[in-house]
């Protein structure tokens, strides 16, 4: 049957117009100079509130097998997968006070993550853990990822509370020097970097930031000392209090609901509105997990990245909103799908979309009882062109008397923050609380942001190598010039929305590429034509999607209306795809090209 939600043909061009019209209302002049850079003057979010200040301890001059920057799921399933491959002394390094990277930074109310837990959570097979829930809060995704860095023996070698300043190859040790901000100066065999793509929390450079005297923080350092209660709500503190939060992305989403709660009033200062799809959180149940346990998990995160990287299927495991709306992610996911017709394709991908988006907008018009505070929430863009977000709270939290909705779209954001408040088209809203839900930079994370500065053989930078030549790997893990260092990440590589998926496969590959060398006395390091032959892959499948992000409303996917970089930037035939890639090369190619047996002198 036909979906109520199809859009009449002559409905196609007005969409068009409209969604072209709320693109022209929000992009900025200043595109990404409107944030304030990662280390701004503000003190406020630097420190870590969950250990306060870290113990002293003597810096470390010792010899490691492998160190690995990150602790998130990153490091930790490349400590596991190095452990399986019998590595003894396997060193990660975090800033934080303990495993789980994201999910120890992020404790807000309400958290949770929005891809299943049962694909989302890595190597539930090897530990037995049953997720209990179908969306895991974040305290439990933390706790499996503790969990995994436990039973792999992790925590022996691990340094917390420690940012990694520099890495620096010594050719006549041939090993990895590692310096950190505690003073540490010791040697790696082998360097693995899991630095995550969004650390550093980002704040609007709105004028007057810096002159709120109430209290304020950023999502990603929650003050449960001035709101009281935990990620599951009882925001005591907040009973007679004022509260502002700027920003209602899948962060915003999730902890608005919560602070309607319990606070006395909060004003949200909305600049896009988010598409907020159905939930539908459920416990888990036996049927999720088979009767013959066995392999469970694998099978089901195999299903649905399959699903996710746009290729066909016989049964959806998951069923949820990723799944059902996978091709409309096709824009945002470089996926196999190449059409013989393409206009065709994309009329056919056009309608699909402003169906999606029609049900979304009706959703809205359901569930918030006041016309105007609905027709604020709905969202007027392509369901790629933001990060879908999903919650069955999010539009009832509207229709509380506590709760007040601010467009602040026709001033690109909130105008002016003064001593007690904010102001927005004129009006001042006053406020005890000021809470930023605004999100983090991009691009600014370890390795790639010239922040973890990389030396290789001849001292060449890293980032110098590819400014100079451009951007140079083997399957993005291993570059030319900088032996033993395994990057992992999404740059030329592969991406998908269930990252932990991906980082898996990568922490496999990592692991294998330790192996090999070590059983062969070699380093791991690509040749020039292997990387070559690499980005001409790459470049072979590209595809153009240059044109839809260009038309997209901004925001980080397209860098604030600037359009999204083309080029061959990750493997453009899925993830799905491109794992199985890994393995057949691991099996047939990884002698040929990555182990170089070494005289002391080559
Ligand atoms: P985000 O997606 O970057 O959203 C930031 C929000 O702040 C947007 O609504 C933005 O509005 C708003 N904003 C920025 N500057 C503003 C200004 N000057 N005035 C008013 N509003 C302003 O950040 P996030 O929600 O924290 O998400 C960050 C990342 O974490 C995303 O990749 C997200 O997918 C991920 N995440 C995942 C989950 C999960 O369940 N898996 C949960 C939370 C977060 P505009 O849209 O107009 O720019």
């Amino acid at each position: 049957m036909a979906s109520p939600h199809r859009p009449a043909p002559n409905e196609l061009a007005a969409l068009r117009r409209r969604y072209r019209r709320e693109r022209e209302r929000r992009v900025r002049p200043d595109g990404l100079r409107q944030y304030l850079g990662a280390d701004a003057e503000f003190g406020f979010y630097a420190a870590d509130p969950y250990v306060g200040e870290p113990a002293g301890r003597e810096p470390l001059r010792d010899t490691v097998d492998v160190a690995v920057v990150g602790g998130g799921f990153a490091g930790i399933l490349a400590g596991a997968r190095l452990r399986q491959q019998g590595v003894a002394r396997v060193r990660i390094l975090d800033k934080g006070g303990d495993f789980g990277g994201t999910w120890y930074w992020n404790r807000y109310p309400g958290v949770h993550c929005d891809i299943e837990s049962h694909v989302y959570l890595p190597m539930l097979d090897e530990t037995g853990y049953v997720p209990q829930w179908k969306y895991a809060p974040g305290e439990e995704i933390r706790q499996h990822a503790m969990r995994i860095a436990r039973q792999y023996d992790l925590y022996a070698d691990a340094l917390f509370s420690t940012t990694v300043t520099a890495l620096t190859w010594e050719e006549s040790s041939r090993t990895w020097i590692v310096a950190t901000d505690r003073g540490d100066r010791f040697r790696a065999t082998y360097v693995i970097t899991g630095t995550g793509t969004m650390t550093e929390p980002k704040l609007p450079g709105i004028p007057g930031i810096q002159d709120f005297e109430g209290h304020t923080f950023h999502t990603s350092r929650w003050d449960y000392a001035y709101t009281g209660g935990t990620p599951q709500g009882g925001l005591t503190g907040l009973a007679d209090k004022r509260v502002g939060v700027v920003g209602t992305g899948a962060t915003g989403v999730q902890v608005i609901p919560m602070l309607a709660e319990d606070a006395g009033h909060v004003h949200v200062f909305q600049r896009t509105p988010s598409t907020v799809d159905v939930r539908a959180n459920r416990r888990t149940t036996a049927e999720d997990v088979g009767a013959d346990r066995a392999g469970w998990a694998r099978a089901r995160r195999e299903n649905f990245l399959r699903i996710v990287s746009g290729e066909t299927f016989d049964e959806d495991l998951v069923a949820d909103g990723w799944t059902s709306s996978a091709s409309l992610l096709e824009k945002l996911l470089p996926s196999f799908r190449r059409p013989d017709d393409r206009e065709a394709f994309e009329a056919a991908h056009e309608i699909a979309d402003a169906t999606k988006m029609n049900e979304v907008r009706a959703r809205v018009a359901q569930a918030v009882t006041d016309p105007s505070t609905a027709e604020t929430l709905k969202p007027w863009y392509r369901y790629a062109c933001k990060r879908p977000t999903f919650s069955d709270t999010y539009y009832a939290a509207f229709n509380r008397s506590n709760v007040t909705l601010v467009d602040t779209a026709d001033t690109h954001g909130i105008e002016r923050v003064t001593e007690d408040g904010v102001v927005v088209g004129g009006t001042v809203y006053a406020l005890d609380c000021l809470i930023f839900a605004t999100g983090f930079a991009v691009g600014v994370s370890g390795v790639h942001s010239g922040r973890l500065p990389v030396h290789g053989r001849g001292g060449v930078q890293l980032l110098d190598a590819w400014a100079r030549h451009g951007i140079r790997t083997l399957h993005g893990f291993t570059a030319n010039g900088f032996p033993n260092l395994i990057q992992m990440g999404s740059l030329q590589n592969a991406g998908s929305v269930n990252f932990t998926h991906v980082l898996d496969e990568q922490a496999v590959h990592a692991a294998a590429l330790v192996a090999a060398a070590e059983a062969k006395g070699a380093l791991v390091e690509p040749s020039r034509e292997a990387e070559a032959a690499w980005i001409a892959t790459l470049a072979e499948g590209a595809p153009d999607h240059e044109w839809f992000h260009a038309e997209c409303t901004p925001g980080y996917y397209n860098r604030e209306g600037r359009g999204r970089p083309g080029g061959p930037t990750a493997y453009p035939h899925g993830a799905h795809a491109f794992h199985e890639l890994l393995r057949r090369w691991r099996e047939e190619s990884m002698d040929e090209v990555l182990a170089w047996p070494l005289t002391p002198d080559a």
